[in-house]
């Protein structure tokens, strides 16, 4: 007789609002039968809460909670970093774009959390690197910078996004079009850059500790830092235009900009899989920073483990399935304000009056 794996506990109650999480007495839930499914496993185990009475199941701490196509979470997250298009990673996996998109974006929100939960949260013990890596969401008129913060290992520490007004050399009619486009959805705010460093910054330097920060000569990165009184920033900058060698001491946030445009679809130079909402670019820049971070090598060539290993956050290389493990609850992670915005989906794209924001079945 085939022996069946009996299912882990379930470790706590997945209500946020339930008392046991607060309250001192242990936690009490009992099993409630179980229901059979097609995919494996087959038997789902049912529990009861004893506290609020909240009925959940074995596959309420799985990643795959609630999806149809299970198996696809581990084959997406390699592909996403792949450099294929969404649709195209459809049409091989004979599934449709929509559940292509509901599950990346699922695997964004896994991985936000994931890495909030693995990355040093005291003073990063190397120098930091900062700079914005320039893309667009819905068209060219809407730039934004993807603000990278890597330390020296290679390890990337945080993201956020800048919205910037589109600039450079345009024709006369591009500039109508500009104008136009700005006089019904409004322009982007001036002080985005500087705001967004800031917040980057507060996130992954605690108050009072001193750390090296190198950057180009971009004006707004001493007005964010000026604003951190309570940090010590020793700031170091570098031209944009020095050559762009491994002595250059950016050199670190300028092979993640490398990687980065190398390896997701979204980002390369005349493309058509653009991110139409810079929240899809925000979850699949959170998906690449996992990637980096954790799984693949450092170097290429060197097969070297990845920079998570090297800064001691993790013993060794992790792979997906390893970081699909158990889903995470955002409730149980302390998150910053952007963080969780864009955990939620709530990163606004000018040109949509409306978006869809995550909103779960369950509250988490
Ligand atoms: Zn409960």
């Amino acid at each position: 007789m085939a022996r069946r794996c009996a299912p882990r506990p379930p470790p706590f109650c997945p209500n946020p609002r339930c008392d046991s999480r607060s309250g001192s007495k242990p936690w009490r839930f009992k099993k409630k039968g179980f229901y059979l499914r097609n995919p494996s496993p087959h038997r789902i185990q049912r529990y009861l809460c004893h506290h609020c009475g909240r009925n959940f199941s074995s596959q309420t701490f799985s990643t795959t909670y609630r999806l149809q196509r299970a198996d696809l979470l581990e084959t997406l997250f390699l592909r996403l970093v792949a450099c294929s298009g969404l649709r195209q990673i459809a049409r091989e996996l004979r599934v449709s774009p929509s559940t292509v998109q509901r599950q990346t974006e699922r695997l964004g929100r896994h991985c936000l959390l994931f890495h909030e939960q693995r990355r040093p949260r005291a003073v990063p013990a190397e120098p930091l690197v900062l700079d914005g890596f320039r893309t667009f969401e819905h068209s060219q008129y809407w730039p934004f910078d993807l603000n990278l913060l890597v330390g020296a290992s290679h390890y990337v520490y945080g993201f956020n996004d800048a919205e910037l007004r589109r600039s450079g050399t345009m024709r006369p009619s591009q500039r109508r079009k500009r104008a136009i486009l700005e006089a019904r959805h409004g322009r982007p705010e001036a002080r985005a850059t500087r705001q967004s460093v800031e917040e980057l910054l507060r996130r992954i330097v605690p108050p009072g500790r001193r750390v090296t920060l190198r950057t180009d000569e971009h004006p707004d990165y001493p007005r964010a830092i000026r604003r951190l009184e309570d940090r010590h920033f020793d700031h170091e900058r570098t031209s944009s235009k020095a050559i762009r060698t491994p002595r250059n001491p950016l050199f670190p946030v300028n092979l993640a900009d490398l990687l980065l445009r190398h390896s997701s679809a979204n980002h390369k130079r005349e493309t058509i899989a653009f991110s139409k909402r810079r929240q899809g670019a925000l979850y699949r820049a959170a998906i690449w920073m996992v990637w980096r971070n954790y799984v693949k090598s450092t170097s290429e060539n060197r097969k070297d483990p990845p920079p998570g290993v090297a800064i001691g956050v993790i013993g060794n290389r992790l792979t997906p399935g390893q970081i699909l493990t158990q889903r995470l609850f955002p409730s149980r992670i302390r998150l910053s304000r952007w963080l969780e915005r864009c955990y939620a989906g709530r990163i606004p794209t000018r040109r949509m009056e409306r978006i869809r924001i995550h909103q779960p079945r369950m509250a988490e």
